[in-house]
């Protein structure tokens, strides 16, 4: 079933564990991540990056996603990931998206504050929580580690919290996107504070590489939704490289991949604690 992102985040809060968010591209993905939720019996996010809305491809997969959300038997919630301004949000919101992130996290932080304040806004008139940024999450290819990472100060997020009224806080503590060089080793001290200081579920992103001790020190916590993409990614592409040349049904060909993504989907489940809630 459909659900927004709300819900699904309290049930996270509820029992203490963490919602796993998946960034799909096709159909195919989206198949291998609700395959694995529901074979585990886990609540599930399907993101898109604002990226596929821009482009366009949303429009295309959007509908399917929907669908599959709709018909799924564990509660699924259809989140825009990275929100680059609010023309991708109403595009995204008009597609029946669940849930909203706007990443405003490269303004200065009263910028940022009026920025997502906006689209909180915005999003109230449908009943849709937003999830915002705060600290600045860069990337694991960037170079050397964290450069052009900003921690999450705690102070700051309480303030960022109150005057903004988001659902969620995606956080700096220490992860990146993409693949890692060096095992990145997570600020739990620093998650805790902010935990208390806002008293909403947190989010970690670029989750692929973070070893399994450290990412269920951080739910203990209080991180409630964690992001996976590059390994999702690559579990689907190392799949497709690996296929005869013989198969050439297209529906065929992916059965594979479709079953990799699903496999990754169900290791990152049982991490993270979501197994047989539903
Ligand atoms: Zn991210």
């Amino acid at each position: 079933m459909l659900v927004g992102l709300k819900e699904i985040l309290k049930m996270a809060e509820d029992g203490n564990y963490c919602i796993p968010a998946f960034n799909v591209y096709n159909v195919e993905t989206a198949r291998g991540v609700i395959n694995g939720a529901e074979e585990l019996g886990a609540p599930v996010i399907l993101q898109f990056y604002s990226r596929l809305v821009t482009s366009g491809v949303a429009n295309d997969v959007a509908p399917v996603v929907m669908d599959m959300a709709i018909k799924s038997k564990v509660p699924v919630c259809f989140h825009l990931d990275h929100g680059a301004g609010v023309c991708e949000v109403i595009r995204s919101l008009r597609m029946g998206m669940t849930g909203i992130m706007i990443d405003a996290s490269s303004l200065p932080l009263e910028e940022n504050i009026a920025e997502t304040k906006k689209v909180v806004e915005l999003c109230s008139y449908v009943g849709i929580g937003v999830e915002g940024e705060l600290g600045h999450i860069g990337k694991a290819v960037d170079g050397a580690e964290n450069a052009t990472s900003e921690y999450t100060d705690p102070e700051e997020a309480k303030k960022y919290v109150e005057e903004t009224g988001v659902e969620a806080l995606a956080v700096m503590v220490g992860t990146a996107h993409g693949r890692y060089k060096k095992l990145p080793v997570l600020d739990i001290d620093r998650i805790e504070k902010i935990k208390k200081l806002t008293n909403i579920p947190l989010v970690l992103h670029g989750g692929s590489g973070v070893p399994d001790d450290q990412i269920k020190a951080a739910i203990k916590v209080g991180i409630r939704k964690m992001n996976f993409s590059t390994d999702l990614c690559y579990s689907f592409l190392d799949a497709c490289r690996a296929r005869d040349k013989s198969v050439v049904g297209i529906d065929l060909f992916m059965t594979e991949p479709i079953k990799a993504v699903e496999n990754f989907v169900k290791a990152k489940i049982e991490v993270l604690g979501a197994n047989g809630r539903v």
